[in-house]
């Protein structure tokens, strides 16, 4: 049995029901989970000092591309509205290997949990036929090296350019080869341990990039193993347009009308949502994965998340693939999507602490934990430790919850505990290297910005844009 014992946290924000926060307090970690939370706990244990530092529960991510990050900030598309985003970006993708797929997934979730995050998924969908197809394997190698809790979904896209969809015909995939890759997924990495550090979600990718049938038979399947399902919904205005057009629905009526809504189902995004579409939601408890820096980066719009709170929306925060975002900073996350809520509906509309528990307890409700989001003995030791003794949090401490969201600069925790192994220390990542990641991931980026202009011959690194040609 291994403890570690962390001495003397300074405040022990428990997000519990009581909202209790503990001064100069102890937690003794007993293999993965949290034994006890007291003053003084005298037991043999490796020690860690935690003097000076603010303890809280790990932070989940619902929502992610983490091989955008080797696509950020390209010039061709830094001021394009999604779809236009999209079909150009497509291009750079068709470059992906198994190679970059596994580096860009190790440098997201490293930035994850440098940035209080201890489980994420990520929504991968882009297979090209030239690859082996099995991507999702290099994932979750990435994340079993780096340590992070993973519930990857197993995306789809099935209606390519002929068909009338967005994405080209090269990296879309049939029914056939869609289904038996996610059950291959399921059965190899799916785990329903209380405390699993492995799980498989389906996500097709979005009503304009799959079939209305791949959707029904993806949630036949999901519910067949009892794993969830995931999707991009009510993003833009213009899938408002492309849904009435092509299903004569709105984006949530088509969901509905394919049984895509329920506890076991959680939706990227959830901006354009009328009130009935929210009560809905929360009458039939499916979730959202509310990605305000990426919506604001793209002009997106700002979803109606207080009204889906006062609704019983499980709404958790995410940071959306990092070519929407640039950055997968999950600290960063809820201090936007707190400052987007005061912009949209006034100072009431959000509090620090409401702030902190959609992005512990939100993440927790939507991927179908009940052992993570709390500080309390018995739940996971996922654990964040922020350095207070800093210069951005002085003179912020007469509420140093509150100083974690609206104060602090870096984001950068001093470190992050996942499944009660310690993951970040002293703000770097402990188990892989940070150099080598950085190393990889921009000569990989290179080379397939590089590779996509030789086939393309579009200059992807130039501006302004020339979409319209
Ligand atoms: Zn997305």
């Amino acid at each position: 049995m291994k403890r570690k014992l962390l001495k003397n946290c300074s405040w022990v924000v428990t997000l519990d029901e009581k909202s209790a926060i503990h001064r100069n307090t102890d937690i003794l970690i007993e293999d993965n989970k949290i034994k006890e939370i007291g003053k003084e706990i005298q037991c043999d244990a490796d020690e860690f000092d935690c003097s000076g530092k603010l303890a809280m529960p790990g932070m989940v991510n619902t929502h992610h591309h983490l091989y955008q990050t080797l696509t950020r900030c390209i010039p061709r598309v830094q001021d394009a509205e999604l779809f236009e985003w999209l079909t150009n970006l497509y291009e750079i993708w068709r470059e992906l290997t198994p190679e970059a797929v596994y580096w860009s997934t190790l440098l997201g979730l490293g930035e994850l949990a440098l940035t209080g995050c201890t489980t994420s998924t990520d929504m991968f969908y882009v297979f090209p036929h030239q690859t082996s197809g099995e991507l999702i394997d290099e994932q979750f190698k990435a994340s079993k090296a780096l340590g992070m809790r993973f519930v990857p979904c197993r995306g789809s896209m099935s209606c390519g350019r002929s068909d009338g969809g967005l994405p080209p015909d090269d990296v879309v995939q049939d029914a056939d080869t869609i289904h038996a890759d996610c059950e291959r997924l399921i059965k190899k990495y799916h785990d329903k341990d209380p405390f699993a550090m492995t799980r498989v979600a389906l996500g097709p990718c979005s009503p304009f990039s799959v079939t209305p049938s791949l959707m029904k038979e993806t949630a036949q399947l999901a519910r067949k193993y009892g794993v969830k399902l995931h999707t991009h919904l009510a993003e833009t205005k213009d899938e408002e347009k492309y849904c009435a057009e092509k299903f004569n629905m709105r984006p949530f009526e088509l969901m509905e009308s394919i049984d895509w809504v329920g506890e076991d189902v959680w939706f990227a995004h959830s901006i354009y949502v009328n009130d009935r579409e929210i009560r809905r939601m929360g009458e039939t408890k499916t979730g959202v994965a509310h990605c305000p820096v990426s919506n604001l980066r793209l002009g997106s719009g700002i979803a109606p998340v207080p009204e889906m709170l006062e609704a019983g929306v499980p709404v958790s925060f995410a940071v959306d693939g990092s070519a929407s975002n640039d950055s997968s900073d999950m600290l960063g996350e809820v201090r936007t999507g707190l400052l987007a809520h005061r912009f949209r509906s006034g100072t009431t509309s959000m509090t620090a602490e409401t702030a902190l528990r959609i992005a512990c307890q939100g993440g927790t409700q939507v991927l179908g934990f009940d052992t993570i989001g709390t500080l309390k003995p018995g739940m996971a030791a996922d654990i964040v430790l922020i350095n207070m003794n800093q210069m951005p949090y002085a003179g912020a401490l007469h509420d140093p919850m509150a100083a974690v969201v609206f104060a602090g600069a870096t984001h950068i925790v001093d470190a992050t505990i996942i499944n009660g192994e310690v993951v970040v220390w002293q703000g770097k990542l402990t188990r892989v290297d940070e150099a080598e990641i950085i190393c990889n991931a921009n000569h990989i980026a290179a080379e397939m910005v590089e590779r996509a202009k030789r086939r393309t011959g579009i200059d992807f690194l130039s501006k302004p844009l020339l979409i319209a040609q």
